[in-house]
């Protein structure tokens, strides 16, 4: 196992890019810990992988059906060997966990075009699946400080204790955002193809990001008499209903919230937030 890897950090993890750079040090102690306890345990246990089958909250579409089950694998040394290959770029770490670790998503097997398609929330369940096939089920911290006592802990956290978000109708493609002056946006949910583009914008400029989405995933803007205007330049919507808009598509999302996660330190009752990424999903891969 390589430790000197690059890793993305969390707000590279899917829908954090589009809702922007809250804390991205929050992850340092945690994946720390976790590195720190994969080097002291050479051996690390693994419970039973378990299921390889995964029911996707939107899955994709062939001929006005919807294929919403996907096969995942265990991942093995070449999987890992092309993991390191994919270099630091986040996208493409996940775009190859994703490529490597699935199997088939409805009756197709994986393929670039697939992941591409797939919304952003299927994308980071799978990866969810992907590492629970290969690593099991529990997310293994020793050593983790406490921010607020400074007591250092031994956590175990099962995967299913990440909060995840369910899509209420998975059919249902478009939205409805209200904005200001009896305005509505109709909008869809991004997808790969959406995060690939926004990741490509890398030069720390955030409103480009903030454009690129909204100028792909925006398809109608709705005026207070009945006028619409389809795919509305995002450059020429009011900064307040740019948000308004940003908020709904990260907040409609569907899938695992691995920046959300937070526990409570027994020791002084305290909520510690726990944003989980990429390189303790995989142990630093
Ligand atoms: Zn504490």
């Amino acid at each position: 196992m390589t430790t000197d890897l690059v890793l993305p950090d969390f707000d590279d993890f899917g829908d954090q890019t589009i809702r922007g750079n809250d804390s991205p040090d929050e992850a340092t102690a945690a994946t720390q810990a976790l590195l720190q306890a994969d080097r002291e345990s050479e051996q690390p246990t693994i419970d039973d992988p378990g299921e390889t089958h995964v029911v996707l909250e939107r899955g994709i579409c062939r001929e006005g059906t919807w294929y919403r089950d996907a096969e995942v694998r265990e991942l093995t040394g070449a999987d890992e060997e092309a993991i390191a290959a994919a270099g630091a770029s986040s996208h493409k770490i996940l775009s190859t966990l994703l490529l490597r670790g699935v199997r088939s998503i409805g009756n197709e097997p994986m393929t670039r075009q697939l992941a591409d398609e797939l919304l952003i929330g299927d994308r980071e369940y799978l990866v969810m699946e992907i590492r629970r096939v290969t690593f099991g089920d529990i997310l293994e911290f020793e050593g983790l400080p406490c921010p607020h006592c400074e007591e250092l802990t031994d956590l175990s956290v099962p995967l299913v204790a990440i909060p995840f978000v369910h899509l209420d109708d998975p059919e249902k493609t478009e939205f409805s955002v209200p904005l200001r002056k009896g305005r509505t946006a109709l909008v869809r949910l991004p997808n790969g193809a959406d995060q690939a583009a926004v990741l490509a914008i890398r030069d720390g400029n955030g409103a480009k990001q903030d454009t690129e989405i909204l100028n792909r995933c925006v398809l109608r803007i709705r005026n207070a008499d009945g006028s619409e205007v389809r795919r509305p330049p995002a450059i020429e919507l009011t900064m307040s209903d740019r948000k308004t808009i940003l908020k709904t598509l990260t907040d409609m999302q569907p899938g695992p919230r691995y920046g959300n996660f937070a526990y409570t330190h027994e020791t002084c009752g305290q909520e510690v937030p726990l944003p989980i990424n990429l390189a303790i999903l995989f142990r630093g891969v």
